[in-house]
């Protein structure tokens, strides 16, 4: 029988992969899944598997509606119910990527959001990397991996954030998630924010009074690779050789 879902599992494996490549992963610390809106499904890296062992027929889909299986023989992530929150609540998102990578751990341990001090941050984050609220006792026992996904979805709702405009989260005492428009984009959005949440602790450890960067210049780097006027990088047309 041929394999389902052949190009949604292969978006996952690359993406688990590419995690492994940037070394944003320890032992089998993290996971990266994709979306099929169209379908309604989305495949994430089967639980306990080595990255650089995985294959496509390896890669468990599940329905988009309750989280339950609907193709594969592997046991999904134990984070997948937090994915799937985030999907079913971020629909601009179609990948998510989960990583226990040091730095942006290391705040994350601190119980600290990433305060924005350079223009790198502001390249990717409209702001600071926000820190989620911590579980209740109650919420860590029952239904832990959905409500760490709700507690994300309620620090963007009641902050009014665009989750596009904020691609991850860090979850206190456990560490950060992140996510994009598709695989690729997810996976760079988990590199840039450790790379972020490295810059900064250095700079908090050289210059511990340092405030956040001037609002001008957040802004100006954010919204040339991201506002309606954004001019960083080839625009698509050039870039397909058609003007
Ligand atoms: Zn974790």
């Amino acid at each position: 029988m041929p394999l389902e879902f052949p190009e949604l599992r292969e978006a996952v494996v690359e993406a688990n992969l590419a995690l492994a490549r940037a070394h944003l992963v320890t032992l089998t610390w993290g996971n990266a899944s994709v979306v099929d809106r169209r379908v309604g499904v989305f495949g994430i890296k089967p639980s306990g598997v080595p990255f650089e062992r995985l294959r496509p027929e390896d890669i468990p889909v599940l329905s988009l509606d309750d989280g339950r299986t609907v193709s594969g023989q592997l046991r999904p992530s134990s984070d997948a119910p937090t994915h799937l929150v985030l999907y079913r609540h971020f629909s601009e998102v179609g990948a998510v990527v989960h990583t226990h990578s040091r730095f942006a751990t290391a705040w994350a341990q601190a119980e600290r959001p990433i305060p924005c001090l350079g223009t790198t941050h502001a390249d990717h984050f409209h702001g600071p990397v926000p820190l989620v609220r911590m579980l209740s006792d109650e919420e860590i026992r029952d239904g832990y991996e959905t409500r760490t996904g709700a507690v994300i979805v309620e620090y963007f709702v009641s902050h009014g954030l665009n989750p596009l405009n904020f691609p991850g989260a860090l979850v206190p005492r456990h560490g950060p998630f992140a996510w994009g428009e598709h695989g690729p984009r997810a996976v760079e959005n988990a590199i840039a924010l450790e790379m972020i949440a490295e810059v900064a602790a250095w700079t908090v450890m050289l210059a511990p009074e340092v405030g956040p960067i001037r609002p001008a210049l957040l802004d100006r780097h954010f919204m040339r690779k991201h506002g309606w006027s954004a001019y960083y990088g080839q625009r698509e047309t050039l870039q397909n050789g058609k003007s």
